[in-house]
Order: C-alpha cells, then sequence, then structure tokens
C-alpha cells in the first residue's frame, strides 16, 4: 500500500493545478488518471491554442445554483496570478475579443506549465489507472488495477461529462453520491442547438453562414456571432445561450443588432423607392438568409409599396426572428457540464465536503460553469489552487 498526503483523482486542468500546487507546499501527492495522458481537454482547448483565462473573469461569468459560491476561489487566485505563471514560464499569448486569452503557439505549453512543478516536486502520476473501490477510514483508500494507494486527503477533479468519447464519466457524481452528497442536475452547456422538421431543412440551406447576432432566452443575452450548420445552430452566440436554454424554449435571435431597422427602411423608401425590399435587405445581411426570410416570414416588395406598418413588421421580424429548437448535440460535441456537485455540500473557500472531512471536489465536476471565453479553465485554476492551499494548511 502506497501512503500519500494526498490522492488526486484526475489529471486535467483542476487536478493538475492542484497536485502541483500542493507538492510545491511540500505534501506528497499521487494523481490518477483512467486516460493515457494528462490534460486531454486542454490540449484540445481553444482549436490547440487554449483560451487559458479571461482578463475581465467575475463571478457573474459563471452559473451556478449559488452565484456567490465561486466568489472566495476566484479572489484567492485571480486570471491576473494565472496570467503571471504563463509570463514567468515564457509562454508567448494573445488576447482576442472580450478579454479573452490563447496561446500563440500551442495548448501543449499550457500542459507543460501545470506539469513542471509535479515533476519537480516529485508527484507520482499514474496514469492509464483504472479506479476500482474507495473507502474512508480516517484515511482514504483508493484501489486501483496498479495497486492500492492512501491518504487523509482526497480530491476529485475529474470534471464534466462532455465528450465522453475523451474519457469524460460521471466518476465524480457517484462518489459524491456514495458519500452522501447531493447533486445538482446535469446538462450539456456551450452546445450546439438542433432543430427538427422544415425548420432543419430550411436552416441546412444555410449552412456556413456565419453573423453578429444577439441572442435572448430565459433573461439572458450575448452579443456574438451566429452559426449557421448542418444540423442547426452554433456560434459562440449559441454556445452562450445553450447553457441557459431548457426544452421547450423559444430563441429570439435580433439579425441586425444595433440597427435601427424602421429607421433604415423609411430611409431607402425615399431614397430608393424602385428597389425591391430583398435587395435592401442583402446589404445588411448574408443573401441566402434573406432569401429565407423572404420566403417564410416576410414578403417582398417594392420600397415604394411599404407601407409604416410593415415597415414596422420587418422590424420585428428582424430584430426579433423566433426560432424553437429541439434540443442541443448534447454531450457529444458540448464543451462543458452545467450543473454538478451542489455547492452547498462544499466549502467556497476550500472545497472540501462540509460532511467528509479531507474530500475535496474541485473543477467542472463542481456546479459552477463557465461562459465560454477562457472562465472555465479559470475556475479550474481558482478552485485547484483552493484545495491546495488549505491540504497544504496555507
Ligand atoms: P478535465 O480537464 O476534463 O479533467 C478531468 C480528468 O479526469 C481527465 O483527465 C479524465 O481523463 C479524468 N477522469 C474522468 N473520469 C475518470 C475516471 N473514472 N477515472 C480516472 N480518471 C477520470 N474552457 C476554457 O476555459 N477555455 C477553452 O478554450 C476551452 N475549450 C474547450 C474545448 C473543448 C472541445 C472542450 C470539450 C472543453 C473546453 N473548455 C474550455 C472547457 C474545459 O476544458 C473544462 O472546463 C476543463 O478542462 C475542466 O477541468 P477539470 O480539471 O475539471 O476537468
Amino acid at each position: 500500500m502506497d501512503e500519500f498526503d494526498l490522492i488526486v483523482i484526475g489529471a486535467g486542468a483542476a487536478g493538475l493545478m492542484c497536485a502541483g500546487t500542493a507538492a510545491t507546499y511540500g505534501k506528497s501527492v499521487v494523481v490518477i488518471d483512467h486516460a493515457e495522458k494528462a490534460g486531454k481537454k486542454i490540449l484540445i482547448s481553444g482549436g490547440g491554442r487554449c483560451n487559458f483565462t479571461n482578463r475581465f473573469a467575475t463571478a457573474g461569468d459563471f452559473i451556478s445554483s449559488n452565484p456567490h459560491f465561486c466568489k472566495s476561489a476566484l479572489a484567492r487566485f485571480t486570471a491576473a496570478d494565472f496570467i503571471g505563471m504563463v509570463e514567468r514560464a515564457g509562454i508567448k499569448y494573445h488576447e482576442r475579443d472580450h478579454g479573452q486569452l490563447f496561446c500563440d503557439d500551442s495548448a501543449r505549453e499550457i500542459v507543460e506549465l501545470l506539469l513542471r512543478p509535479c515533476r519537480e516536486h516529485g508527484v507520482n502520476m499514474q496514469l492509464n489507472c483504472t479506479i476500482g473501490s474507495i473507502q474512508n477510514n480516517g484515511r482514504f483508500v483508493v484501489d486501483t488495477d496498479r495497486g492500492t494507494f492512501r491518504a487523509s486527503a482526497l480530491v476529485i477533479a475529474t470534471g464534466g461529462l462532455s465528450i465522453p468519447k475523451m474519457g469524460a464519466t460521471p466518476f465524480g457524481i457517484r462518489l459524491a453520491e456514495q458519500f452522501g452528497l447531493q447533486i445538482v442536475p446535469t446538462v450539456a452547456g456551450l452546445a450546439p442547438f438542433t432543430f427538427t422538421g422544415r425548420e432543419k431543412e430550411s436552416l441546412k440551406a444555410l449552412a456556413g453562414i456565419s453573423l453578429d447576432v444577439s441572442v435572448h432566452c430565459r433573461g439572458k443575452s450575448f452579443a456574438e456571432a451566429m452559426l449557421f450548420t448542418h444540423r442547426g445552430l452554433s456560434g459562440p452566440a449559441m454556445l452562450q445561450i445553450s447553457s441557459y436554454w431548457q426544452p421547450g424554449d423559444t430563441l429570439e435571435i435580433d439579425l441586425l443588432p444595433g440597427i435601427d431597422v424602421e429607421a433604415l427602411l423609411a430611409e431607402k423608401r425615399q431614397s430608393r423607392p424602385q428597389a425591391m425590399l430583398a435587395t435592401i435587405l442583402s446589404e445588411q445581411l448574408p443573401k441566402r438568409l434573406v432569401q429565407l426570410l423572404c420566403e417564410s416570414h416576410i414578403s417582398d416588395m417594392r420600397m415604394s409599396q411599404m407601407s409604416e406598418r410593415t415597415m414596422g413588421e420587418v422590424a420585428i421580424r428582424l430584430h426579433c426572428w423566433r426560432l424553437k429548437p429541439n434540443g442541443t448535440e448534447g454531450y457529444r460535441t458540448a464543451e462543458v457540464t452545467v450543473g454538478g456537485i451542489d455547492t452547498n455540500e462544499l466549502s467556497s473557500k476550500t472545497m472540501e465536503a462540509k460532511k467528509v472531512p479531507g474530500l475535496y471536489f474541485i473543477g467542472e465536476v463542481v456546479d459552477v460553469t463557465g461562459h465560454l471565453g477562457g472562465f472555465n479553465f479559470q475556475w479550474a485554476w481558482s478552485s485547484g489552487y483552493a484545495a491546495a492551499l488549505a491540504i497544504a494548511g496555507h
């Protein structure tokens, strides 16, 4: 039986951050993962360049049954703290829209950044390792196909359910249930929308088109790009709102955000009375989209024929295009999982389970889900750091 101060299950973003930090503070640590290599989701993130944090991350960028829970950990280890680590390691990065930070070169650099302290401080890395059972007899005993590991602290960092093909499992949820902790029901987040029937066919005809929109649902709105796909709708705006959408909800999409459509049409009626409405709209929107709108929602006509009322109706159609998805693509392609270990069960300062001393949950397995834009990794860093500090007695 191998004895350690800390067993971390999951060699992903949160687990590696926690293991490296605890080891740096002198703790003996073993990391167990069933995958053949560490940080697989980091490697594919941000199109291979890893959107590793967001310069403007605040608690408002996260979804949770308790929106205040993430505040303490985010304040203790901030985006600036992670940027500091990146800069000290000499990793070149750049900023995209909305404060999103990406590696210039490769996500591999972030995995290496996390693995380096693990190597330097002797973290025992057990990859390709299958866990049999976990018991708690004062100390945690983890039975695996590579032997039995014992420690006074156990950190669960097994992530969410998205992309099972890459090794995502409900391990953390099952373990929480084994220890009698409550779970907030899980659902795929940051996932593309799917449609059925006529809507699916008409959207399919627009596959490949992308445009800036503002989408609204359940009192939330996101102004970003929308992409038509063969299955329905994707792009940042749709991924963001999908984390709030619930079955049966209708999306309201402003196709021309920031443009006063009524005023625009009134001006064109004056200046180009012989022009067709579709021609005028095609100057603002992709032509194929205008064709679709004119086939289903808007009657094409000469500008001179447009009454004030018709102009008002066209404006409503364009500022509030209503679409009802039949679902999302689900965990198969979702970037994250909404829901997870109920935050009421955990200390917001340390991530330790209130009912089970020594047991910690960090990262995506917890009911804290970031918006798109580097927030999910920031939560992994902050929660992993909080647990490590507590375990190291700091
Ligand atoms: P993970 O990083 O998923 O790590 C969990 C680990 O646990 C894995 O190594 C897994 O193998 C292991 N594990 C699972 N089950 C078991 C088990 N039964 N036994 C042993 N080990 C197990 N977020 C961002 O902030 N920026 C991005 O650019 C970004 N891009 C993304 C792109 C894609 C395609 C996806 C899917 C997600 C992206 N995310 C991004 C989200 C981000 O990857 C996750 O939120 C983050 O990795 C969560 O960290 P974690 O440590 O909690 O879980």
